[in-house]
């Protein structure tokens, strides 16, 4: 008897605050203001949604927004809807893609509408046009599986679950840009919702200026809602060739002058990154990704670029172009897509390895990883791209400041608790330091894309007076209240 009255008490306690709950949701001034503005497939998705988290969840968790309620999209119009009703409502507008963006900027959004966009995330392709259109919320997986299936190929990043304007956006760097320039350089037109709520088609044709700034600075004016790319027939039958090779860390020179010759006369079909990998108790190893879309070529390619270098272990082999992401470069794509641990991320670009400095990283990085032994799924990249159809684009024709680089770098901490942040933010800063000092740039020099944000404006974005100016020109032509500002805003004045 005793049992059965305290269950009534619970359930009567259970039923109040499921009304109290479902009050509470109805009375949120989101719910109730934006609902019946959006399409049928669209969805809200509060805190207190299950769904919420994994919603949110960010691939580099160093760099955290503020999010009070997701907006998931069912339609484009839902976009400038959105985008008026923030404004009308004073709240902050946040845009939510893949979620593999990082940035100082982005702790710096509080309270705000997440527009997830990955919903708008349509494949379509114009084989006799040479096109493909693209989703806004789209993944470079989707596009590069959907391309290979049609025999067709275009420059894209390096792993399956980032973002396909994440990187354009910012420039795009990826396997095939020897042979078509940036991700950006392959864009033809987009459509954007505006911070006026309106969408306008953007091009070389139509608002040919803001064409300029969203290709390497395309993150400040808007939302892209869908993205039409040039595309090309795949040359080598959809197979690409892949090696993984490992060294000892004392042969540190020798990899890293042959890197530099290679570098001179890379083929515009080859890509090469160097890794330093942790391991127990003893130094990083050093890892190195060879990747060819030239099959026929490729071998002897590899033996006379490396070939004389002692390795530890060598593997070889063909992948189809639509896996090459997941299996090349040792699964490095695979890890990166599915490990949720705590990272934070610094970029570097480099003209040249000056190899004393590596040899400096490479100790500095040893020496966090023995005195941090829990940050041992940290990395070190060197990403020695090809570079011909991106040098072959004249600087001024884009916001992309950087044509001359040939390497970046990208130092990766992988570490289990916030309470690191600080020692990891340590020797992010040192290693990122003594690179930037013998980069063969002039000043600092990062890729917008790769930017933790104390670099300083001038080293994402260029440091030519007339860059900056047209940039800010545009930011006030077209975001003059600064709505789009969450990641490495560009000030209007
Ligand atoms: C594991 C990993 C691998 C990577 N590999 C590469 C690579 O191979 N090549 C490369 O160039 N970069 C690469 N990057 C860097 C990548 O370019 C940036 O992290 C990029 O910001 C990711 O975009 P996203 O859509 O995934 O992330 P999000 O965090 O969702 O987007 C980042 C920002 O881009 C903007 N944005 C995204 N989509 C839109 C849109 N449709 N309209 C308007 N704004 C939009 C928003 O401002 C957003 O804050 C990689 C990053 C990671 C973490």
């Amino acid at each position: 008897m005793k049992n059965y009255a305290s269950l009534l008490l619970l359930a009567g306690v259970v039923g109040v605050l499921s009304i109290l709950f479902r009050l509470n949701r109805t009375a949120d001034p989101l719910v109730a203001g934006l609902t019946s503005l959006l399409s049928p497939a669209a969805s809200i998705v509060l805190p207190s949604s299950p769904l919420f988290a994994n919603l949110t969840r960010r691939c580099v968790g160093a760099y955290n927004p503020e999010i009070a309620a997701v907006v998931r999209v069912g339609a484009e119009a839902d976009v400038p809807l959105i985008i008026s009703y923030a404004k009308q409502n004073g709240r902050t507008l946040f845009v939510g893609s893949s979620r593999h963006g990082w940035g100082a900027s982005l702790n710096d959004v509080r309270d705000a509408i997440m527009v997830d966009i990955t919903p708008l995330s349509a494949v379509v392709i114009d084989s006799a046009a040479n096109t493909v259109t693209v989703g806004g919320g789209v993944t470079i997986g989707r596009v590069v599986e959907a391309l290979h299936a049609a025999g067709k190929e275009t420059s894209a990043g390096g792993c399956d679950c980032v973002g396909f304007l994440g990187p354009t956006l910012g420039g795009g760097h990826g396997r095939l840009q020897g042979r078509y320039g940036l991700m950006a350089d392959n864009l033809v037109s987009v459509r954007l919702a505006t911070a006026s709520s309106e969408i306008v088609t953007v091009s070389n044709t139509s608002h040919a200026e803001l064409f300029w700034g969203l290709r390497g600075a395309g993150h400040n004016f808007g939302i892209v809602t869908e993205a039409v790319y040039r595309i090309h027939d795949q040359p080598n039958g959809g197979i690409d060739f892949s090696a993984d090779i490992t060294y000892e860390p004392e042969h540190l020179e020798d990899i890293f002058a042959a890197l530099n010759a290679f570098s001179l006369e890379q083929p515009v079909d080859t890509t090469v990154f160097a890794m330093f990998v942790p391991r127990p108790g003893i130094q990083p190893f050093i890892a190195l990704s060879f990747i060819s879309s030239s099959p026929a070529t490729a071998l002897e390619t590899l033996n006379r670029a490396f070939g004389h270098l002692p390795h530890t272990s060598r593997t070889e082999s063909l992948i189809p172009a639509d896996h090459t992401n997941r299996l090349g470069a040792f699964g490095v794509g695979t890890v990166s897509c599915t490990n949720t641990v705590r990272k934070n991320a610094y970029g570097v670009s480099l003209t040249h390895y000056h190899i004393p400095t590596v040899r400096g990283v490479f100790t500095l990085f040893a020496v966090f990883i023995a005195q941090n032994p829990e940050a041992h799924e940290s990395v070190v990249v060197f990403e020695s791209y090809p570079v011909q159809a991106v040098m072959a684009v004249p600087e001024a024709d884009t916001a992309y400041p950087h044509r001359e680089e040939k390497h970046l770098i990208l130092l990766l901490a992988v570490y289990p608790r916030a309470e690191l942040d600080g020692l990891v933010a340590q020797w992010l800063g040192s290693a990122s330091g003594i690179l930037h000092t013998e980069s063969g740039f002039e000043k600092p020099a990062v890729y917008l894309n790769y930017a933790h944000g104390g670099e300083g404006l001038g080293a994402s974005y260029g440091y030519e007076e007339w860059r900056m100016e047209k940039l800010k020109g545009l930011k006030r032509r077209w975001d003059p209240e600064g709505v789009f500002n969450a990641f490495h805003p560009i000030p209007s004045v």
